[in-house]
């Protein structure tokens, strides 16, 4: 990389980030392409892990002519120098410095190379303990989502993993989580995870989804914009069919049960406003409950960045810009929509900061198909979301002893007890009164949970950190005054 050469670090190596890796380099701007996983290609584009040596990698993969053509890409580009990947780099923190000029620091030799306007830090493999400190010109967040799941009596058994959870264990691990299995909850992912797990031979007792289809008819318009997406999905239900595994629509997951592990779910049909209908209670044996209810964007970065966020997503303009200069976004992290529209938002985020970073304004007539694909595309999850949302009223199942908050092990009783008892009006004061949310994962998983059971409004979460970072580290995160002078500068 030349000193001229304008740097893009881009954080993620999914959909959208490769996506945006190679419309970038392919324009001459060098990419760095932070990941925290050991390979690219994010959760859609998962793949075995190399020692496994899989025979057939592809068997589990949807799209795989089109994960080709962008892994033959990338190597080229990696080969050629204009791409480097950092693999298990878990970025904590993108520090925005402020524009400083040679002539601006009398007291210091002149450096070799002008300084980067941004540095992202990150920790080093699993022990995530060894500090790294990427400089770059501009930054493109292209973090994904996580799982939501809201909790039910007995969700803490072990055997109740989450959908995707599975989902990654088989493809990335070619494990299976158990014998018998129930998919439950709520969400499109639920069939490629009940599809994949039959096929590598799980019993899959049932799908347990709580989405009305009369739903899908009322939007049957918006949703026919994508027949392809439509046609998936009916794949998907065809395969269902085939390997008799029994659909149960309208229905939701009301208990585990087990002892040390699960051993079997109630499951119940819902009426029109979310709430189980008396007597439609059933037992059904397994030893593996994958539940998810749908996916939440990623935005510590972002917020840390200063970014605006939109409800739970980060805010872009047409180009995928966020609203602070210098910083791009693209993928799930500004909004659910799966990997066709991560791929769509990453390019048109890779060509625009291409561009920018040369001081050209970007020409969008270059991108029109992709913006086209993009329209449409978040146009379809929109009614998609409104299809799959959560039950209404499921907060009213989770009885008081039920763990919400599973890193700091705190009930639903006391929760419900800081906002009706002593006076909690708002997410902060229940986290202060009860740790909910103060623990390892900093309430991303409980964080949808508190708000619902509480009342209290789900906001942005302003974690100053994305990931938890050892007190030596940050204590020497200072240390380095150029990011020049840090090791991978
Ligand atoms: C567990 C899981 C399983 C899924 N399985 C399927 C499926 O089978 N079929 C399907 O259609 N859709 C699936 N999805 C949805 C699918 O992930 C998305 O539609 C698509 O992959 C989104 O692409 P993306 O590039 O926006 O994000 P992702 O593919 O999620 O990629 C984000 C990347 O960012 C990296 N990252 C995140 N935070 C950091 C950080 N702080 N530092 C460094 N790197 C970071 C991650 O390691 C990841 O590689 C799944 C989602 C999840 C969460």
């Amino acid at each position: 990389m030349s000193a001229e050469q304008p740097h893009l670090a881009v954080i993620g190596a999914g959909p959208a980030g490769l996506a945006a890796a190679l419309a970038a380099a392919g324009r001459g701007v060098h990419v760095t392409l932070v990941d925290s996983a050991d390979a690219v290609g994010g959760q859609f584009y998962r793949q075995p892990t190399a020692a496994l040596r899989a025979r057939r990698p592809k068997a589990l993969h949807h799209q795989w002519r089109t994960w080709r053509r962008i892994g033959e890409a990338l190597d080229r580009h990696l080969a050629a120098g204009h791409i480097t990947h950092l693999p298990e780099h878990h970025a904590w923190c993108v520090e925005k410095h402020p524009d400083r000029r040679r002539d601006q620091r009398p007291d210091r030799q002149p450096n070799p190379q002008p300084p980067r306007r941004f540095t992202v830090h990150a920790l080093l493999g699993p022990e995530q303990e060894t500090p790294v400190a990427v400089p770059a010109d501009a930054v493109l967040l292209a973090t994904g989502g996580y799982e939501n799941v809201l909790p039910f009596p007995g969700w803490t058994l072990p055997g109740v993993v989450t959908a995707g959870g599975a989902q990654a264990m088989l493809k990335g691990a070619l494990v299976v989580p158990g014998r018998a299995a129930v998919v439950a909850g709520t969400g499109p992912l639920l069939l490629p995870v009940a599809t994949g797990l039959a096929a590598a031979g799980v019993s899959v007792a049932a799908l347990v989804e709580s989405a009305d289809p009369k739903a899908f008819v009322r939007r049957a318009g918006r949703l026919a914009r994508r027949p392809d997406k439509l046609v998936e999905g009916a794949g998907f239900a065809a395969e269902l069919l085939r390997r008799r595994v029994r659909t149960l629509v309208r229905h939701t997951v009301v208990e585990a049960h087990g002892v040390d592990r699960l051993e079997a779910v109630t499951v119940a049909a819902i009426d029109a406003q979310g709430r189980v209908r008396p007597g439609t209670e059933r037992r059904i044996p397994c030893d593996t409950l994958a539940v998810g209810h749908g996916m939440l964007p990623h935005t510590d970065l972002a917020e840390s960045l200063g970014c605006r966020i939109d409800g739970v997503h980060v805010y872009v303009d047409d180009e995928q810009r966020t609203d602070v200069p210098g910083v791009w976004a693209a993928g799930e992290t500004t909004g659910i929509g799966g990997a066709a529209l991560s791929l769509a938002e990453g390019h048109i985020a890779g060509r625009s900061a291409t561009a920018r970073l040369r001081g050209r304004e970007p020409d969008s007539h270059a991108w029109a198909a992709a913006a086209k694909s993009r329209g449409a595309l978040r146009e379809f999850f929109a009614a998609l979301s409104a299809v799959y949302a959560p039950p209404a009223h499921w907060a009213e199942r989770v009885t008081d002893d039920t763990v919400v908050c599973r890193c700091e092990e705190v009930t639903a009783g006391s929760v419900r007890e800081a906002v009706g008892e002593l006076g909690a009006g708002d997410l902060r004061t229940v986290k202060l009164l009860t740790r909910a949310g103060m623990g390892w994962c900093q309430g991303r998983m409980c964080g949808a949970a508190v708000a619902g059971i509480t009342g209290c409004r789900e906001g942005a979460a302003r974690r100053l950190l994305a990931r938890p970072v050892p007190l030596g580290v940050l204590a020497r995160a200072g240390d380095a005054e150029d990011p020049e002078d840090t090791p991978a500068g």
